[in-house]
């Protein structure tokens, strides 16, 4: 079975995915979000002309992350994020897991996280998008989702703020980590991949990177689109 079936019947069958999503689907089927051919979320062809990036191309840019990204932040990629997020598109979070998968040679890993999103923010949506891509990419790679972090209190979103020391600041009042999720399964030097939707200056997955560092994992993030 190829990487791309196999993943195919874990989005499937995800745990996530409920009976009624599922029948809601058949009955009234999703349209690709770029061209709007129908049955599908993001049609096969519209995924292959994203603009992909390459693990050198991402180095350059955010030196001090250990990051890789399917493809280059612009239309398109900001289309597929967008309608996923506020158009409550879910199957959108099995299509861009599936990107994430079959395009990123993501490095061995004991366990997956995801960056939180604000909590108003997720109330509002009713779903954690981040966590869905990060949940799906566990099941393929048959390894634990844990959640790592909470978010303090409402920020600005990252994208508005102007200057690196608002960024930092912005970050520093977002975060902490929770210590529920460290068990006996959990030891010193155990790796973890680190998921998010966007990365636009890296200084979110740089804080939440230093914060798992510190509970003694060793840190890789994987993004479905970059800023580059
Ligand atoms: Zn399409």
């Amino acid at each position: 079975m190829s990487p791309a079936t196999v993943l195919d019947t874990v989005s499937f069958f995800h745990p996530l995915r409920t009976i009624v999503s599922v029948l809601l689907t058949l009955f009234f089927p999703h349209c690709c979000c770029l061209c709007k051919k129908p049955f599908t979320p993001l049609c096969e062809s519209c995924a292959d002309k994203l603009d992909f990036c390459t693990q050198f191309e991402t180095k350059i840019f955010y030196p001090n992350n250990k990051l890789q990204a399917v493809c280059r932040f612009d239309r398109n990629s900001q289309k597929i994020i967008h309608t996923f997020k506020y158009q409550n598109i879910k199957d959108l979070a099995f299509s861009i897991a599936k990107l994430i998968v079959l395009h990123v040679p993501l490095p061995p890993t004991d366990f997956v996280t995801s960056v939180p999103p604000d909590p108003l923010r997720k109330k509002q949506r009713g779903f954690d998008h981040t966590q869905l891509i990060a949940q799906t990419i566990a099941q393929y790679l048959d390894t634990p989702y844990i959640e790592c972090f909470t978010k303090k209190e409402q920020t600005q979103a990252q994208a508005k703020t102007r200057s690196k020391a608002e960024r930092e600041q912005n970050i520093k009042n977002a975060f902490s980590i929770t210590t529920s999720f460290i068990t006996t399964d959990i030891l010193n030097g155990s790796s973890i991949l680190l998921v998010d939707d966007v990365c636009t200056t890296g200084t979110t997955l740089q804080y939440c990177n230093a914060l798992l560092e510190e509970c003694g994992f060793t840190t890789s993030n994987v993004v479905f689109a970059v800023k580059i």
